[in-house]
């Protein structure tokens, strides 16, 4: 897609919010394992990857967020260099192709890499920014398997990096309200959840068709916010899951997955079924069944217009942008040395439940977990 871009605006938002100044002016902010550029007051933040979601989403949101701003860009368009460099005042020293992004590492004015490239980049881009000493948030879905997931921990945990993945969905006031509605029974004892994102999928040469660039279809790039939705909801982790897939364009989807069903069984005994599809929309909600009542989103997943209701009525809230608050986020845990509540670990286990979705629809079989 082509960039969109505003008419130039050449404001960098560095100001503090109250809380953060707070806790600086109270000296409460660990010091001796952080980076150098942890004690400012505004993180510095590289986007890696100028398409899509960084060109609409995600530089816009870093003119909100207060605690980190836009610092650097790393791009393999040098088109793209010129045009960013005078919409976001970025000086040419803070400009890093794919070749020289390693010397990321003596530039102070980037504390955060944030990966946003296709899913098979994640792994490569992740740890060539710890090994630079950078902490990494990185978009979803993490990677494309498991060990790919763990790499990227373990590289962020020996550089002493925080890693965080791009689940803003967790950030949006709708979904926090329905995880606070479900985790404390308040329609009693859940039992079901029903969850599911599909789109119609356009350009048939485009990377998420490409089986080594995407490393799965409409399962790793949408239905994995259904997946996420059953796991924050119950605060489980899957113990069994049977999947099937269903292809009706085998030359469009002769390498990813077109539309898959699977159903999964927590602990607890809550059963949930989910779909996806890269082959038609309309399909963007959750609704979770208890006792005595329900709760649901729908639309569930999309950047604005989340619809609430439960049993009791609407789930109303004002209109957040997601990004803006899963980097805030994101720059406090660095801040106030706190873990990320998406991170990485995170990440990985959306993977093991992805891995067993593929396995039960390659072996025809039920993939018990654990
Ligand atoms: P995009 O195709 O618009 O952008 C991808 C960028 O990667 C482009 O700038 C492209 O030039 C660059 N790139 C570098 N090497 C490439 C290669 N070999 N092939 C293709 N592109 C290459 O994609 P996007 O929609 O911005 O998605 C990027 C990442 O963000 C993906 O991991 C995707 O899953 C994720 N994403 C997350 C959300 C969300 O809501 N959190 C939404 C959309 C996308």
């Amino acid at each position: 897609m082509t960039a969109q871009f505003q008419p130039s605006r050449r404001t960098f938002v560095k100001t503090v919010s109250a809380g953060l100044a707070a806790g600086i002016a109270a000296g409460g902010f660990h010091s001796s394992k952080v980076a150098r550029g942890d004690q400012k007051k505004s993180l510095g933040v590289a986007l890696v990857g100028l398409g899509s979601l960084s060109t609409k989403q995600i530089a816009p949101a870093l003119q909100k967020t207060g605690n980190c701003h836009l610092a650097a860009i790393v791009t393999g368009t040098p088109e793209k260099e010129q045009l960013w460099a005078s919409k976001y005042n970025i000086d040419r020293a803070h400009i890093y192709n794919y070749e020289s992004f390693d010397k990321i590492v003596g530039d102070d004015a980037v504390d955060i890499v944030y990966v946003v490239l296709p899913n098979s980049m994640h792994e490569e881009y992740t740890i060539r920014a710890a090994k630079a000493g950078k902490h990494v948030f990185c978009e979803k879905p993490m990677a494309n398997s498991v060990a790919e997931c763990q790499r990227m921990i373990d590289a962020c945990k020996s550089a002493d990096r925080q890693l965080g993945i791009g689940y803003r969905c967790q950030f949006d006031p709708h979904h926090q309200k329905c995880i606070e509605m479900a985790r404390s029974n308040e329609f009693g004892t859940m039992r079901l959840i029903d969850a599911g994102f599909g789109f119609k999928i356009g350009d048939p040469k485009q990377w998420r068709l490409n089986k080594q660039l995407a490393g799965g279809g409409a399962l790793m790039d949408v239905g994995i916010y259904a997946l996420q939705a059953c796991r924050y909801l119950t605060g489980e982790e899957p113990i069994s899951i049977t999947a099937q897939e269903t292809k009706t364009d085998a030359t469009k989807f002769a390498q990813v997955d077109e539309s898959i069903t699977w159903t999964m069984k927590f602990p607890s005994g809550v059963m949930a079924q989910c779909a996806t599809s890269y082959n038609f929309s309309g399909m963007n909600r959750f609704r979770a069944y208890s006792d005595n009542g329900f709760i649901q989103l729908d639309p569930a997943y999309s950047y604005t217009g989340i619809q609430g209701e439960s049993s009791k009525g609407p789930i109303k809230f004002d209109q957040v942008d997601a990004f803006q608050l899963e980097l805030q986020d994101f720059a406090n845990c660095i801040l106030e040395n706190k873990k990320s509540r998406v991170s990485g670990e995170e990440g990985l286990k959306d993977l093991k439940v992805i891995e067993a979705i593929y396995e039960s629809i390659r072996d025809g079989k039920t993939i018990v977990t654990s």
